[in-house]
């Protein structure tokens, strides 16, 4: 069974009822996360998601909306024991932008795996789960997501 949170439905300003645009996805036990903006590994916690289980996060864009609670919730992770790699997918650049925003975090108890998109359809598959990205309009690069 596959079970779907929306943690987050907000725009561009995380409020106290309703932070910003995330979505978690389960199925047989692994996590996925998509975007992950400012305060997401609290609006995680209260929607009950397991983060132990967070496999995959994979970012649409990066405006800071939907990227910039990468480092809170990384080393909300790397607090909670989490030692095994996780696996970060996005658009071209995603490596660069993601050490840029870990240099106020740089010490993590396991790795990150990246994985560039190009932005042109292209299917992969990542824990025997198949996914396809997309390319979104938007006024910067912008991936959607098929799993
Ligand atoms: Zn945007």
């Amino acid at each position: 069974m596959v079970e779907i949170c929306l943690p987050g439905t907000g725009g561009m300003l995380p409020l106290e009822n309703r932070w910003t645009a995330s979505c978690w996805i389960e199925f047989q036990g692994t996590a996925i996360l998509i975007d992950c903006g400012e305060g997401t590994q609290i609006a995680l916690k209260k929607a009950g998601c397991r983060l132990s289980r967070l496999a995959l996060l994979l970012i649409t864009h990066f405006h800071a909306d939907h990227i910039a609670g990468l480092p809170g919730l990384l080393l909300t992770l790397g607090n909670y024991g989490k030692n095994t790699p996780i696996t970060i997918a996005g658009p071209a650049g995603l490596e660069q932008v993601t050490a840029s925003l870990m240099t106020i975090a740089p010490n993590l108890p396991y790795s990150i795996i990246f994985k560039e998109l190009d932005g042109k359809n292209q299917d992969f598959d990542l824990f025997s789960i198949c996914f396809s990205s997309m390319h979104l309009k938007h006024r910067i690069p912008c991936l959607g997501y098929r799993i």
